[in-house]
C-alpha cells in the first residue's frame, strides 16, 4: 500500500467518527425548524448534502455535492434526484413516491449504502441518510439528504475480506487440522480438514471437550499435558484420537496458549494424523525385532568385516556355535580362530577380490561361498561354510564384507557316511557282477556239456530215423528226435539269458520282410498247433515295407507267443496271429482264447524264471520264454505287452520301429 492511502484503522476510525458527526447534524436539523436553518447547516457540511422539498425537488446544494456529483448548483435545483440520475438504487427512486411518507412518520432514514452516479456517468459507493425537516408548527417542510464518499473505506473492506479468504483458504485447505480451545478444554474452532481425518465434521466437535475424544487410556495424560500448554510449555505430543467410526487414530498435536489482550484465552494448535507413520514405525520395530531375534537365535552366524579383514559386528550365535563369546570373537586374531590352510585360502580369496576391485567394473557383485576349518574354543576343529557378499559405500566403494557362517560339520560327516556307503554298495555291485559272471560261466559249461552228448544223440538218432523202416519203431525214433530237437533249444534259451543278463545278448540288424518272416514262423507252429486240435488264424496285411530286423531272433519271439498260446489254450480253440503297421512301427499279435492271465502277474510274466503258480505243476517251461521273447523285442528298439483276463484269454503283442530299425 501507498503511504498517502490511510490505514485500515484509520479510516474505521475516521468513519466512526463521521457516522458521529452525522448523527449530530441530523439531531441539529432535526431540532432546527426552518429550511433556511436546514440549508445553511448544509452549506458547511464537508459531506455532499442538498435540501429537498417535500417532492424531493431539489431546493439547494452546498459545495461538497458539487464537488462529488459534478453537478452544479444551478443545474441541480429543481430537478429532483432521479432526474438527475444520481442513482439507481431503489430508496433514492422509492423517496420519490413511496419513502417521503414514511420517512415523515419515522423523521430520518440513515446510513443506505447505494452506489453514486456522478454527472459524467462515473460511479462510487456512497452512504445515504435523509432526515426530515419541520416548520415552526412541527409540521414536515422538507427534506435533507447528506451522502458520503465511501471508496476508501469500501476498499479497506474488500482488503480485509480477501485477506481473510485467503487465511480461511489456508486453514481449511491445510491437511493439518488447526483448532482453538477455550481455557476449559472446550473446542470452539476446527478447521474442516478435521472431517477427512476423523470423520467428524466441525459443527460436530464444536462445543465439546476435546478430551472426550481422546482414547481412555491416553486422557489422563492429556489432562496433564493440556494444564502445561497452558502454563506456557510449548511442545507436540502424541495420543490417540477417537474416530467417528469408533476406531481409534494416532495424532501429533502442537499447541500453544493464547492470549487476547493480555488474558490467557485458552490454546490455539495444530492436530496431524501420524496413524501411518506409528504404523510403519511398529511394522519396522517388529521386522528389527524379528531381525533380531533371527540373527540372535539362528544356528547361523552373521557378521561384518572392514578392509583390513577385522571383524566389525558377530551375532551372539557365534558362542553357541564355537564356544566363543562375541567379544572374543571379535578379538581374537585369525590364526587363533582358523586353522592355517583356512587362513592361506582366505587370504587367497582376498587377493583375488581385491585385484579384481582394481580391473573388474565398479560396484561389481561379489558373492563367494568358501568351506573353511575354524577352532572352537574348546581347541576342537569342525568345518564351516563362509557365505560372503561386498559390502559398498553409496558410491559403490568396497568397505567390507558381510556374511553367514554355518557349521556344516554335520553334513560333512553325512556326506562321509555316504561316501562310505556308496563305496560299499559298489563293492556289493562288483561282487554281484562277478558271481553273475561266474554263473554265466556256469551256465556256459554247463550248456557245453549238455550240448554235446545232445549233438551226439541228435546225430545218432537222425541216422536212426533215416535207416528205419516205417512202422512203429521209426515213429519212436522219431518221437526221440522231437524230444532231442526241443531239449536242445531250451539249452541254447538258457544260456541267452544269461548272456542276456550281462548285457552280452546282442540282437544282428540286417534288412529283411517282416511278412516272409511271419508267414515262415505261422507255417512252422501250424502242425504243432493244428496237432493239439487247435486252429491257427492268419491276418497278415498284403504288404509290409522291408525293415532292419534281427529275422532270425524275432522269428523266435512269434514261435515263443505261438507256442504259448497254444500251450495254455484248450483243444477247439482258434489262434489268431496278426500283423500291421502302425505309423512308423510294425505291431505284431498273437490272440488266444486259453486261459487267460490274473492281472497280478501280467507284468510279472516277462521276468526270467516267472511262472504263474497253477501252471507250474500242471504244465512245463522254465518261465525263460516271455523274458527272452523281451528282450529281443528291446533289443530292436521296441516295446511288448500283454492284454488278458483269467478265462478270457490273452493277447500278446510287439512293436517295433520300422524306420529307425537301422543296423548300428
Ligand atoms: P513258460 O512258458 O516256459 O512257463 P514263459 O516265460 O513263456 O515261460 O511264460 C511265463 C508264464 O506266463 C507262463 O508260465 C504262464 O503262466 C504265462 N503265460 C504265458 N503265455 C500265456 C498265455 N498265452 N496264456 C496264459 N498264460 C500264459
Amino acid at each position: 500500500m501507498r503511504d498517502s492511502v490511510k490505514t485500515r484503522e484509520e479510516l474505521l476510525t475516521e468513519l466512526e467518527t463521521l457516522r458521529q458527526r452525522n448523527a449530530e447534524l441530523e439531531a441539529l436539523v432535526a431540532g432546527c425548524d426552518k429550511m433556511k436553518a436546514a440549508a445553511l447547516i448544509a452549506e458547511s457540511m464537508l459531506e455532499a448534502a442538498c435540501v429537498h422539498g417535500l417532492d424531493s425537488t431539489i431546493l439547494q446544494v452546498n459545495q461538497a455535492f458539487e464537488t462529488a456529483s459534478g453537478w452544479t448548483r444551478e443545474e441541480a435545483v429543481g430537478r429532483t434526484p432521479v432526474e438527475l440520475g444520481l442513482t439507481t438504487t431503489e430508496e433514492w427512486l422509492k423517496l420519490d413516491s413511496e419513502a417521503v411518507p414514511s420517512l415523515i412518520e419515522e423523521g430520518s432514514v440513515r446510513n443506505i449504502e447505494t452506489v453514486c452516479i456522478r454527472r459524467d456517468g462515473t460511479s462510487f459507493p456512497g452512504l445515504m441518510s435523509w432526515t426530515l425537516v419541520r416548520d415552526d408548527e412541527g409540521r414536515p417542510a422538507g427534506i435533507v439528504s447528506v451522502m458520503r464518499d465511501i471508496i476508501e473505506y469500501k476498499q479497506v473492506e474488500m482488503a480485509l475480506q480477501e485477506s481473510q479468504e485467503k487465511y480461511r483458504d489456508l486453514v481449511e485447505n491445510l491437511n493439518e487440522v488447526v483448532y482453538a480451545l477455550d481455557d476449559k478444554a472446550i473446542i470452539t474452532y476446527v478447521s474442516p480438514s478435521v472431517e477427512q481425518t476423523s470423520g467428524y465434521r466441525p459443527d460436530e466437535l464444536i462445543g465439546r471437550s476435546y478430551i472426550d475424544f481422546v482414547h481412555p487410556d491416553d486422557r489422563e495424560g492429556r489432562i496433564e499435558q493440556y494444564h502445561k500448554v497452558l502454563a506456557g510449555t510449548h511442545e507436540p505430543s502424541e495420543y490417540r484420537f477417537l474416530a467417528k467410526d469408533g476406531s481409534h487414530l494416532w495424532v501429533r498435536t502442537n499447541g500453544r496458549a493464547a492470549y487476547r489482550d493480555g488474558h490467557l484465552i485458552g490454546v490455539h494448535g495444530t492436530l496431524v494424523d501420524i496413524t501411518d507413520y506409528k504404523l510403519a514405525d511398529e511394522m519396522l520395530r517388529q521386522s528389527e525385532t524379528r531381525y533380531r531375534l533371527l540373527a540372535e537365535n539362528t544356528t547361523d552366524i552373521i557378521w561384518y568385516m572392514d578392509l583390513d579383514l577385522q571383524l566389525t559386528y558377530i551375532s551372539p550365535s557365534v558362542e553357541r556355535e564355537s564356544g566363543f563369546s562375541v567379544k572374543e570373537a571379535l578379538s581374537l586374531p585369525l590364526d587363533q580362530l582358523y586353522t592355517p590352510d583356512s587362513i592361506e585360502e582366505m587370504l587367497k580369496v582376498y587377493a583375488e577380490e581385491m585385484a579384481l576391485e582394481e580391473t573388474g567394473p565398479k560396484g561389481r557383485h561379489v558373492s563367494r561361498t568358501l568351506e573353511l576349518q575354524g577352532y572352537t574354543k574348546d581347541g576342537s576343529t569342525c568345518w564351516i561354510e563362509v557365505h560372503l557378499t561386498a559390502v559398498r559405500d553409496q558410491d559403490g566403494n568396497l568397505i567390507g564384507a558381510q556374511g553367514i557362517t554355518r557349521n556344516i560339520s554335520e553334513r560333512k560327516r553325512a556326506g562321509e557316511q555316504l561316501q562310505e556307503a556308496y563305496a560299499r554298495e559298489k563293492a556289493a555291485h562288483q561282487q554281484l557282477q562277478t558271481e553273475m559272471k561266474k554263473r554265466v560261466e556256469f551256465t556256459r559249461a554247463l550248456v557245453h556239456e549238455l550240448k554235446t552228448p545232445v549233438t551226439a544223440m541228435m546225430a545218432s538218432n537222425t541216422l536212426l530215423v533215416e535207416e528205419l523202416p516205417d512202422g512203429p519203431l521209426q515213429r519212436l525214433a522219431a518221437n526221440v528226435q522231437h524230444s532231442i530237437a526241443n531239449l536242445d533249444k531250451r539249452i541254447s534259451g538258457l544260456l541267452d539269458i544269461a548272456r542276456g543278463e550281462l548285457g552280452l545278448h546282442k540282437v544282428k540288424l540286417r534288412e529283411a520282410k517282416p511278412l516272409k518272416m511271419l508267414g515262415e514262423a505261422a507255417a512252422e507252429m501250424e502242425a504243432t498247433i493244428v496237432s493239439r486240435g487247435q486252429s491257427l488264424v492268419t491276418s497278415l496285411p498284403r504288404t509290409l515295407p522291408p525293415a532292419w530286423i534281427d529275422e532270425e531272433r524275432l522269428h523266435e519271439v512269434i514261435l515263443n507267443l505261438l507256442g504259448n498260446a497254444s500251450k495254455f489254450s484248450p483243444e477247439g480253440t482258434e489262434i489268431t496271429l496278426s500283423a500291421r503297421k502302425n505309423k512308423h512301427t510294425l505291431v505284431v499279435e498273437v490272440k488266444d482264447n486259453g486261459l487267460g492271465i490274473a492281472r497280478k502277474h501280467t507284468q510279472r510274466i516277462f521276468e526270467p524264471y516267472y511262472r504263474v503258480e497253477n501252471d507250474r505243476q500242471r504244465l512245463p517251461g522254465l518261465g525263460l520264454g516271455l523274458a527272452l521273447c523281451k528282450r529281443i523285442v528291446e533289443d530292436h528298439g521296441g516295446k511288448i505287452w500283454v492284454r488278458s483276463q483269467k478265462g478270457k484269454g490273452s493277447r500278446f503283442a510287439f512293436s517295433i520301429p520300422l524306420d529307425t530299425a537301422t543296423p548300428g
